[in-house]
């Protein structure tokens, strides 16, 4: 069998292929297009820079994020009105398993923009913000954690103190990805400590640091993390050195007008309403991950012979490969069903940290199967499954370690006895 012979099956397009009749309702017709121009651009411009990039520990290059720009995809969820696609979390997760499938920072840099950054209080720069975050000139980094805050994020140490009309920022952000290529940085600060017996959230905002690409602001300096992957963008331990931000420049939570901080755990509650959709989207970019590695293997296994046959001939092989497609199958609608939820502005934090659970855990699974399922192939910067694999390690430890999501899953379950 020549190697264009070879079956593949991709979601959508199994093998043998499906009639449209027979997919599922919400697979619409415009669904399904944007899926198909998703999958090629992936597959024919993302996956050969991937390729070459991931292993030099390369930036994702201009000429793609120009790409992404011209099909849309940074304002997917930007209304049609301020220049986006109009769409919704189900299709910023359909669209992000597909780039995930090729590069997972490619998906990843798209979460930098679909109007973050732009919930200003005056509505007339909030809406060029959101024009220039569709159009992909207002990507954004955002600096929640801290050395001593990653899980704990009550724990945010960063102070902002106002000084006539600025904020004067101190402190310092580990983990920051995309933070010196960015247009602005979002920074979870303290601007108020809490009373005796308050919640720790009280008193943390969401500021607004407007930047230069490619460079720092006076007071911000910084050095990359060295990553065992994730490339494509830098990773940014950050020190805020006294950094002066507009004091206009806060961003406001729906429905609230205050810029004092006096309040509340308005910046606390902006973070998880914005980890509620981060963790689907995780969820999502495992998924594609995951059918990287799905896809990678059937070629593989149909391509590689031993004892005279091809491996994919070997009956627990075959299997193993049979478990791996049906676990991104199931990941695959638990993601489109919490998205749905998401668009539909129903309560879902339980399901979203389920979802970002079960998706990455089974992500590391299925990677680290296809990397034994390409024996010594598999463990080399040869072939991409060692690409997957690592990626899909991170899934499980950002936007909340797979720990934190059981918390807030169980919490959600089960009351705690005065005990507890
Ligand atoms: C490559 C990369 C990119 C990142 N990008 C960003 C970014 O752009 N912006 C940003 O703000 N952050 C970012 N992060 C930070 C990420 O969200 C944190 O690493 C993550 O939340 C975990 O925090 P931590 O690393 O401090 O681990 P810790 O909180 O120190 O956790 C250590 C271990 O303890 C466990 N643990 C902690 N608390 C509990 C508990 N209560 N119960 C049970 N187990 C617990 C954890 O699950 C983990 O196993 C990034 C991280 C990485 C590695």
């Amino acid at each position: 069998m020549t190697s264009t012979a070879h079956r593949t099956a991709t979601p959508d397009q199994p093998w043998p292929p499906r009639p449209p009749a027979l997919l599922p309702p919400w697979h619409t017709p415009a669904r399904a297009q944007l899926q198909e121009q998703a999958r090629r651009f992936a597959m024919d411009e993302v996956l050969p820079v991937a390729n070459e990039l991931d292993p030099q520990k390369g930036e994702i290059p201009q000429h793609l994020l120009e790409r992404l720009g011209e099909l849309g995809f940074f304002g997917i969820t930007v209304p049609a009105d301020d220049g986006g696609l109009g769409l919704g979390v189900f299709e910023y997760c359909m669209v992000s398993e597909e780039l995930a499938r090729a590069w997972m920072s490619v998906a990843s840099i798209l979460a930098r923009s679909q109007g973050m950054g732009t919930a200003v209080a005056d509505p007339d720069r909030r809406r060029e913000l959101l024009r220039r975050s569709a159009g992909g000139s207002w990507i954004g980094a955002v600096a929640l954690s801290e050395p001593e805050a990653g899980s704990d994020l009550a724990n945010v140490q960063t102070r902002a103190v106002l000084d006539g009309d600025e904020w004067v920022v101190t402190g310092r952000k580990r983990w920051c990805g995309n933070a010196k290529a960015a247009d602005f940085i979002q920074v979870l600060v303290r601007v108020a400590d809490p009373a005796p017996g308050e919640s720790r959230s009280r008193g943390l905002r969401n500021l607004l640091l407007v930047k230069e690409r490619g460079e720092f602001p006076p007071g911000l300096s910084g050095h990359a993390i060295d990553k065992v992957g994730y490339h494509g963008f830098l990773t940014w331990d950050l020190t805020f050195d006294g950094v002066r931000i507009p004091a206009g420049d806060l961003i406001v939570a729906p429905g609230e007008g205050g810029s004092d901080g006096a309040d509340s755990g308005a910046g606390f509650r902006e973070a998880q309403a914005f980890l509620n959709t981060a963790r689907v989207h995780t969820a999502a970019r495992a998924v594609g991950l995951a059918r990287a590695a799905v896809e990678d293997c059937t070629l593989y296994l149909q391509e590689r012979a031993q004892f005279g046959h091809p491996i994919g001939d070997f009956q627990a092989l075959r299997f193993t490969l049979a478990e791996m497609a049906a676990e991104v199958e199931q990941s695959r609608a638990f993601y489109r069903q919490v998205a749905h939820l998401l668009d539909e502005g129903l309560p879902c934090e339980r399901e979203a940290a389920m979802v970002k659970l079960q998706a990455t855990e089974m992500a590391v699974r299925v990677t680290n199967q296809a990397m034994q399922l390409h024996g010594g192939n598999g463990y080399t910067t040869e072939r991409q499954v060692e690409r997957h694999w690592r990626d899909a390690r991170l899934t499980t430890i950002f936007e909340g370690t797979s720990e934190i999501q059981k918390r807030i899953i169980s919490n959600a379950m089960l009351p705690r006895s005065p005990l507890g």
